[in-house]
């Protein structure tokens, strides 16, 4: 399995130590042609409207658009969740829009910029996820489509919508792989459905 990570800005390196440590095969994405061969691709946390615009100026955005409704699975994580989401509130920034999700960024206040937390997420494992949030955005709205896997808070942190995914939180800051695993759960079964 060969998963690509946009590698424009952000912590798409720690993104792929992990998927490495899974033994999955990655690829840091910045131009067309690396997207040839992926099963997957993961969009990185770190700041949505820089990732955005270079999406844009490296000629990308809509070849990952094209990708992803031929059917490649695509996980958004914190700035990646921004870019997943058809709907940002109160912004016209750049996004990709894949999923029928409205997301608000910085939405923990400033006063808490970071903080960890087990978070419950029952589609990934029984045991909770020590879950890292970094002046993380939540999913204030979802389609009906889109099935919510985590919240904290009361505010949804975590949603699938098909073979995509958005977290807000950063698990590739952790030691702990199962998100990851979940992921390559995804890229598995859309490979089995091709
Ligand atoms: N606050 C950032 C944004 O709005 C996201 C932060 C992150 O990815 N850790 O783009």
């Amino acid at each position: 399995m060969k998963i690509g990570v946009l590698a424009m800005q952000g912590a798409f390196v720690e993104h792929e130590q992990m998927l490495q440590s899974l033994g999955c095969d990655t690829v840091q994405v910045r131009k067309v042609e690396h997207l040839a061969d992926l099963d997957g691709l993961i969009i990185p946390g770190g700041e949505s409207t820089t990732i955005g615009k270079l999406l844009v100026d490296f000629g990308l955005a809509e070849s990952v658009q094209k990708r992803a409704q031929q059917g490649m699975p695509v996980w958004g994580t914190c700035a990646g969740l921004i870019l997943m989401a058809k709907e940002i509130a109160g912004s016209e920034q750049y996004r990709l829009g894949l999923m029928d999700i409205t997301a608000v960024r910085n939405a923990f206040g400033r006063q808490v910029d970071s903080f960890e937390v087990p978070l419950a997420i029952d589609e990934v494992s029984s045991e909770p996820y020590p879950a890292v949030f970094i002046r993380a955005p939540f999913i204030e709205k979802a389609g009906p489509s889109v099935k919510i896997l985590a919240e904290h808070n009361g505010k949804v942190v975590m949603a699938r919508q098909g073979s995509f995914l958005a977290s807000a939180f950063h698990p590739e800051l952790t030691q702990d792989g199962r998100v990851h695993a979940y992921f390559m759960d995804v890229v598995r079964e859309s490979r089995q459905k091709v």
